[in-house]
């Protein structure tokens, strides 16, 4: 994976001056004590740092313009230990710039019922001084994530860790470059956008390569490395010949290792991190590069297919969110091929031409040439699997010409019942929540696309707080929905929009 960097979260506590130095001292020791805690528990993603007690407007400004210069710096979690009159966040809050999370939390979990004072109420008032800075935050109309519990609760540190991989997304997304190898799909709608203002809410960069120059990289790759690639292919997947003649299936394997080492080399001089490729437009490339962006995928590379630049970028950014995840069940562009309508057994077989992600792949990974139905060049070596099982989120990102609309679908993946030994494509099948039917008719009403970006890694609270964040509309497709309902959401955020 193509790492992200050494980023990490501020610890802000908010407090005033008008309890004392004993309570100031208080305040600084807990506020301690918390963050040692939660990079102590193992189940943040990133460090957290703390930062001396915030009092005066000064500092408060001072420090939120500090974290917006810093590189390292992915975010502010802010809290009120004590009141802290909201009108010293003002200008700070104002200038900032990054995600913010607003930890609603206490520092004792139990009233001291036989002790507590006045003195203690006055220096554990969250309850009290949390109410007073979330309305200034909500007043200023700042795009903020709360959470609400004790710190040392394992859901809270969860909730914690589940929006730095958010905040990951969002600070990422305006490094994201999209190469496009030629344009869209002739008369393809969906995969349609707006470049410009792409750039404008999410920091995107989409620039457009002829192919043959992407191609010219890959003739400059010499024999030597190519064959030690596709030796590396040998010894890591497994070889299905079908028949066809060894030599020259390793030749066709060959193509596709040429292709990843010349696209990776292209991407890395030119600084993208993303790809578009058209399986129409292939100038001197020999074969369709299948095996090569799945390779590349697995690397951390975005792909959208048939020049969908929304999906490839889409993919980045979600690839960057889960990067480092322990345990983590894989990211891949994906696309809706075919139905299972028998009752009881509904799902949709998702797969593409070639290049899925092997990230998801469960089981063994083959190597197969097989000829492409469309274009016209050589049989296509892919990687060729089947999808792991368990929940997942398809995300489909589109372009209304007014705004951009991210459509989640929560979705159980499952195994086929049977394998599918003539389908030379790597594969997933998933029902859709609530159901096939609901599900896809939602999906449709919304607009959403056959290309989707998928994670099992990456949940829908996430994407739509990474939405949010971009100032973009979302709607979510889960168990919980039904037609009306959603019909009714699509037309309330028309209206919002
Ligand atoms: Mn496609």
């Amino acid at each position: 994976m193509k790492a992200v960097k050494n980023y990490k979260f501020w610890f802000c506590t908010g407090s005033q001056d008008l309890y004392g130095d004993e309570c100031l001292k208080n305040v600084a020791r807990h506020s301690r004590i918390i963050v040692e805690e939660l990079n102590k528990s193992g189940v943040l993603p990133f460090e957290v740092v703390w930062k001396p007690t915030l009092i005066t407007n000064e500092l408060i400004r001072r420090t939120f313009n500090e974290a917006n210069t810093d590189e390292e710096c992915a975010g502010v979690i802010t809290w009120m230990h004590t009141f802290s009159p909201a009108k010293s966040w003002i200008l700070g809050l104002q200038e900032y710039r990054k995600p913010l999370l607003h930890l609603h939390t206490q520092f004792n979990e139990e009233i001291p019922y036989d002790t507590i004072d006045m003195d203690f109420m006055n220096e554990n008032q969250a309850a009290h001084g949390d109410r007073e800075y979330g309305h200034i935050v909500s007043r200023m109309g700042i795009e903020r994530k709360v959470v609400m519990g004790h710190w040392s609760d394992r859901k809270v540190q969860e909730r914690i860790a589940s929006w730095m991989r958010t905040a990951i997304g969002v600070i990422e997304s305006s490094h994201v470059r999209v190469m496009r190898v030629a344009d869209n799909m002739r008369n393809v709608a969906v995969t349609e956008g707006d470049k410009v203002e792409a750039q404008l809410k999410f920091g995107w960069e989409v620039d457009t390569y002829p192919v043959n120059e992407i191609a010219e990289a890959v003739a400059a790759v010499s024999e030597s490395d190519t064959n030690a690639l596709a030796d590396e292919y040998y010894d890591k997947y497994e070889i299905l010949l079908e028949g066809r003649d060894p030599v020259e299936f390793r030749r066709h394997v060959a193509v596709q290792a040429q292709i990843e080492i010349g696209f990776e080399r292209f991407l890395e001089e030119k600084n993208y991190q993303a790809i578009v490729t058209h399986f129409g437009d292939l100038g001197a490339l020999k074969q369709l590069p299948g095996l090569a962006i799945q390779r590349l995928e697995e690397k951390g590379y975005g792909f959208g297919a048939e020049g969908d630049w929304k999906v490839a970028a889409m993919v980045r950014i979600m690839k960057l969110m889960t990067a480092g995840m322990r345990d983590a069940k894989g990211t891949s562009m994906l696309e809706d091929y075919t139905y299972n309508l028998v009752k009881g057994k509904e799902g949709i077989l998702q797969a593409h031409m070639l290049e899925i992600c092997p990230s998801i792949a469960e089981g063994p990974i083959s190597i197969k040439c097989q000829p492409l139905s469309m274009g016209d060049r050589e049989d296509p070596a892919r990687l060729v699997f089947t999808a792991k099982e368990g929940p997942g989120i398809a995300t489909s990102l589109i372009d209304l010409g007014t705004r951009f609309r991210l459509i989640i679908n929560e979705v159980d993946c499952k195994k086929v019942e049977k394998p599918m030994p003539k389908l030379p494509v790597a594969t997933n099948f998933w029902e859709p929540r609530p159901n096939l039917y609901t599900g896809a008719e939602a999906w449709i009403l919304a607009g959403g696309a056959h290309h989707t970006a998928f994670s099992y890694d990456l949940t829908s609270e996430q994407m739509v707080d990474w939405a949010d964040a971009m100032g973009i509309e979302s709607v979510v497709i889960d168990a919980d929905t039904t037609i009306r309902n959603f019909k009714n959401e699509l037309k309330w955020n028309a209206a919002v929009y």
